[in-house]
């Protein structure tokens, strides 16, 4: 059987499954395997011809071809972890979100390792990440159909939960919209903003349509809890994390506000997160 069958055979099976507690932890780790396998076919197609498949192999070597023209070779049985492949690729420019990834990767280690019993809104997550990672992927890498490819009854398992979700997004995403804020800048950085504890974008305000400075904010998937300003903190590292990793010896865009001694002062928007603008 091929990598692509087998991959589409553990997805298959994965969705089949999934519904049933006795079954979850192998349900997930078919999901997960199939996403891999799916990964692995599509590196074994970009692999030349000749290279013994040297795209999913852990262990390439150089070696001379007939014409003496200089070839990777793949040598042994051992193929590639997660971490090969991401770097892989990363370098053949094939697009990925695997911040999508991690999150079902993470679902999966609870599921494997500690025999946590996933509730059904995590089980719903996992499987709209699934539909995001496969749907795209088949299509995007592979200019494949997943409709066709899965068939109708796993796709509109996938269909479903993706569907759910995306409910759950416009929800989340006009909550936080109600809130009134000090300027666009920072609404970016509070819809933008994932739970640092399991990395789902639902993170809401506890009390919407008031200035979000005044209400203290919650993630709908594991309740973790933030206020304003930790939001505000984190947020604004990530919209300057380019800066940081640049290596420029660049002044630092942001900085304590002179005015309220509590928020950031963004100098290219001339705005605290705490107090609002300053001229
Ligand atoms: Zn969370
Ligand atoms: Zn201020």
């Amino acid at each position: 059987m091929s990598l692509f069958d087998n991959a589409i055979r553990s997805i298959r099976i994965g969705l089949n499954d999934y519904w049933r507690d006795d079954r979850l932890v192998s349900s997930v780790r078919n999901l997960y395997a199939g996403i891999l396998l799916l990964f692995k076919h599509k590196l074994f197609i970009l692999s030349a011809d000749g290279s013994n498949a040297a795209l999913i192999k852990q262990h390439v070597v150089p070696v001379l071809d007939k014409d003496g023209v200089l070839i990777w070779r793949g040598v042994g049985s051992k193929t590639i972890d997660v971490a090969g492949i991401r770097s892989r690729f990363q370098s053949l420019g094939i697009d990925v979100d695997w911040k999508t990834f991690d999150r079902i990767s993470k679902h999966r280690n609870e599921v494997e390792h500690f025999y946590s019993v996933l509730s059904s809104d995590e089980v719903a997550e996992l499987l709209a990440d699934c539909f995001i990672i496969i749907n795209r992927f088949l299509s995007d890498n592979l200019s494949l159909n997943a409709k066709e490819v899965l068939g109708d009854e796993a796709w509109e398992v996938l269909l479903h939960a993706y569907e759910v979700y995306e409910f759950e997004m416009e929800k989340n995403e006009s909550a936080v919209s109600s809130q009134v804020f000090h300027h666009e800048v920072i609404k970016n950085i509070f819809l933008e903003f994932r739970c640092i504890d399991c990395s789902s974008p639902l993170v809401r305000p506890s009390l919407p349509g008031i200035h979000a400075e005044s209400s203290s904010y919650y993630c709908a998937e594991c309740k973790a809890k933030y206020s304003y300003e930790d939001i505000c903190s984190m947020g604004v590292m990530d919209l300057y994390k380019s800066v940081f990793y640049s290596g420029y010896d660049s002044s630092c865009p942001f900085e304590n506000c002179n005015a309220c001694e509590q928020g950031l002062y963004l100098k290219e928007f001339q705005i605290c997160t705490a107090c609002g603008p300053i001229n």
